[in-house]
């Protein structure tokens, strides 16, 4: 029998958690005794990388060896870490930071970790998806499921999946910023709208009281603001003493600030209002979320639920219960919270493997015996808030998909098909017609864009923003057949959000089937290599 783990692979901090014997959640602290560890690896030789508080300390001494934020190119083919003149993919340094989390996990429960349910944002595509999937496969690890990070936040806080309920998760975390609606029904878990600012989170906070420090201490010193950064000794210090001041002042009504001989006092309300702008524009991302959802039909929230390790920020829970009075706001271990839910989604996963089945979803793939414990530990305790029933979950495609057609003045452009957000799974089903009198073939592209419904006039998406996922050729046709002729195009999108076209001439049972070529993220032939890499490698 092996456990099941629930894997938060997050911008700046990583969890790994399991569900314990009785169902209840457990998150396991790494070897530094921290249940987070810094999503930051330093490459200190070819075969040796710490990940973690050591990594995030080297980056003062060696930042030129040490990656961070790795998830934001997750997905990107085109980037590449360079270091001890060795090259590292995205999912080969995300596969070390899993690696440290599964070493740390086995060493204290004295058993190997394999079985693994990842968490992604839910904006994540599937190119970046599938890269995740990728980085748990490096690190030899058994991935039952990818599974969107505030779903399973929603998990952890006890979402009673039997009650229709819709509650919103704001997770303001190191770098990013996510605010999804989620709904409730039967079982079925779904995502309603999603959104938020990739680019905002606690390191712009920790970056307002860095320029709060320079101003002071340009001010006394009767330096330039330019003279200061490009101290980078300093500004690394500062970096480092910024994020614990700001942690500090979630506890306490102020902090003192001491670099290079200079102190600075910063009371609690002084820091809120130099970030004051940065917490509105989270409240500003919130609305237009809500807007979208309200487009849905939700106008009614049950629940806010508090994620994200900058959630501990007393400013956050203040100005969610001044602009949203009417809802209620949980709070409860908000950077454990992701890591729970997947472990815990991971179990029921196993528990139930026919509910996924009859869900249309792939079964997990574990040992009998792993399975049979997990089906015992639901049925006897319940997990989580005492969940026994199966949980499904539906996802929404995050991007819109476009096909290019030939519009009425003759010329090719993207009209979007389906749109982003729509629940998966799905399908739409296109009628068209050919171009010209006897034409045999007919091509078709599929694209990926980020316009919602309406958005641009008659959903022509421009061509610069969309990204091609694939193309063909259908054909050849019968000759003779005359302009207009009917064509049918299904777009179908499964559970996982894999994408395939089906196109036929119903007169002749001429089609042309069309898989997304996933072009971004590793072929099996890099992925080989980057396991042989990471096997090489030992991870501190
Ligand atoms: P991720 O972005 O990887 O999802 P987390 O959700 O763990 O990461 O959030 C990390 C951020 O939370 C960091 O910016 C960190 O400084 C901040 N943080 C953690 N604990 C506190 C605290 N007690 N007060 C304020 N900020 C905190
Ligand atoms: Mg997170």
């Amino acid at each position: 029998m092996a456990k099941i783990f629930g894997i938060d692979l997050g911008t700046t901090f990583s969890c790994i958690a399991y569900v314990d014997e009785y169902g209840k959640p457990v998150v396991i602290p790494n070897r530094e005794n921290s249940p987070v560890t810094p999503s930051v690896v330093f490459f200190e030789t070819a075969d040796n990388v710490s990940v973690g508080e050591i990594a995030k300390q080297a980056l003062q001494s060696d930042p030129d060896l040490v990656c961070t934020t790795i998830k934001r190119q997750m997905g990107n083919q085109d980037y590449t870490f360079y270091a001890n003149d060795k090259e590292y993919k995205p999912e080969t340094v995300s596969a070390l930071i899993l690696g440290k989390l599964a070493k740390d996990a086995a060493e204290k429960l004295g058993e190997p970790v394999e079985n693994v349910v990842i968490t992604c944002p839910a904006y994540f595509g599937l190119d970046e998806r599938e890269a995740t999937r990728k980085a748990g496969e490096i690190a030899g690890l058994n991935v039952l499921s990818i599974i969107n990070e505030p779903t399973a936040a929603a998990i952890s806080y006890g979402l009673d999946v039997t009650t229709p309920q819709t509650v919103m998760v704001y997770d303001l975390g190191g770098g990013t910023f996510d605010v999804t609606i989620i709904k409730v029904s039967n079982g079925v878990i779904e995502v309603v709208a999603t959104g938020g600012d990739h680019h905002l989170g606690g390191k712009d906070w920790d970056q307002a009281i860095r320029d709060y420090f320079v101003d002071q201490y340009c001010a006394e010193n009767g330096t330039t603001r330019d003279d200061v950064t490009a101290n980078f000794e300093l500004m690394a210090d500062l970096e480092v003493k910024c994020e614990q001041a700001k942690v500090q002042l979630s506890e306490r009504e102020s902090t003192k600030l001491k670099a290079e001989g200079f102190r600075v006092e910063l009371s609690r309300e002084q820091f809120e209002s130099l970030t004051r702008n940065l917490l509105e524009n989270t409240i500003q991302k919130t609305n237009e979320t809500m807007a979208e959802a309200q487009r849905k039909g939700v106008d009614k929230y049950d629940k806010i639920l508090l994620v994200g390790g900058s959630t501990r920020m007393p400013q956050v829970m203040k100005i969610l219960q001044e602009t949203y009075p009417q809802i209620p706001i949980e709070f409860c271990d908000p950077d454990a919270a992701v890591a729970k839910g997947a472990a815990i989604f991971g179990v029921n996963m196993a528990a139930y493997p026919e509910a996924r089945e009859a869900a249309g979803e792939a079964a997990p793939v574990v040992d009998a015996a792993t399975q049979q414990a997990a089906e015992e530990i639901t049925k006897t305790w319940g997990i989580g808030s005492g969940q026994q029933g199966p949980m499904v979950i539906r996802n929404v495609i995050s991007k819109s998909i476009a096909l290019e057609l030939v519009d009425d003045d003759g010329q090719d452009k993207l009209f979007n098909q389906i749109f982003k957000n729509t629940a998966i799974p799905h399908t739409h089903t296109l009628r068209a017609g050919t171009i010209v009198d006897n034409q045999t073939q007919v091509h078709l592209a599929i694209f990926e864009n980020d316009y919602a419904a309406g958005a641009v006039p008659g959903d022509i998406v421009p061509r610069d923003d969309a990204k091609l996922l694939t193309d063909g050729d259908m054909g050849p046709l019968p000759s003779g057949l005359p302009k207009g002729t009917l064509i049918e195009i299904d777009l179908k999108i499964d559970d996982q959000g894999l994408l395939a076209i089906d196109a036929r001439h119903p007169e002749s049972g001429v089609t042309k089937h069309l898989e997304v070529l996933l072009q971004n993220v590793m072929s099996e032939e890099q992925l080989n290599e980057a396991k042989e890499q990471v096997k090489g490698i030992s991870i501190l």
